[in-house]
């Protein structure tokens, strides 16, 4: 699977990129991630890429140019959805997830190459609403919050997008029995213990110590919340 994200600050993902399972999920070809300076395209001199907001008010807003030819730019080479970034948008929840897996993990038309999204991340007060008229698909919020940027949300859907695709985590089962899955009936995910088996006068629970698979079963039912 393959994601574009637009930013006018692309050094922010490095070390991300470079760690654990996302950094494994990328040599293994798994999926592909492509940042976007938007900076570069504007037509603005130094490459500027805001202005004060029309009818007044404080900060500054990300101009239409540079963001819609970068845009149209990365449309050539993946025909994902766009996504926005924003305050605003639909709430990103595990089923959203699934639901934007399932729509951009094929690709969009019949022999083309890569399946994918485009994330698009906002700065300072947003982005001129032209941008998201013209060239949006549809607005992506990560939680009733603001934040600075677009950086963040954009990470945040790039991981649990890649949870989906096959091969990308170690053990496909653990994927299965996560909270908000469909095996644990939408709800979240019961306690777990590990070594020591003692910790701070803290004991593992008799059960789960005992080897009994159906008591274990049961026992983690009963611990969903
Ligand atoms: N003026 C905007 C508002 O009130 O809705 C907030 C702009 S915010 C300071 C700057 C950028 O951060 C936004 O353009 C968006 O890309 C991103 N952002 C902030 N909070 C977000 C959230 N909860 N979910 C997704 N993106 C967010």
């Amino acid at each position: 699977m393959r994601f574009d994200i637009l930013t006018i600050f692309p050094n922010i993902f490095d070390s991300y990129l470079e760690e654990s399972i996302i950094k494994r999920a990328i040599q293994a070809e798994k999926i592909e991630i492509h940042v976007h300076d938007i900076r570069t395209f504007s037509k603005e001199r130094h490459h500027k890429v805001d202005a004060p907001p029309f009818g007044g008010g404080p900060g500054m807003l990300m101009m239409a140019q540079p963001i819609y030819d970068c845009i149209r730019a990365v449309k050539k080479l993946n025909k994902g959805p766009v996504l926005y970034m924003s305050p605003r948008g639909t709430m990103l929840t595990q089923a959203k997830a699934e639901k934007l897996y399932k729509q951009c993990s094929k690709p969009a038309k019949k022999g083309a190459k890569k399946a994918g999204i485009i994330l698009l991340c906002g700065r300072y007060e947003g982005i001129d609403q032209r941008v998201i008229d013209l060239a949006v698909d549809e607005e992506l919020s990560i939680g009733k919050y603001v934040l600075t940027g677009g950086e963040l949300p954009a990470m945040v859907v790039m991981d649990v997008l890649s949870r989906f695709v096959p091969g990308v985590l170690g053990e496909e089962a653990s994927m299965e029995e996560e909270s908000f899955s469909k095996a644990l009936k939408g709800k979240k995910e019961y306690p777990h213990f590990t070594q020591p088996r003692v910790f701070k006068g803290e004991s593992v629970p008799d059960v789960l110590l005992s080897g009994h698979h159906a008591k274990i079963k049961q026992w983690r039912q009963d611990h969903l919340q």
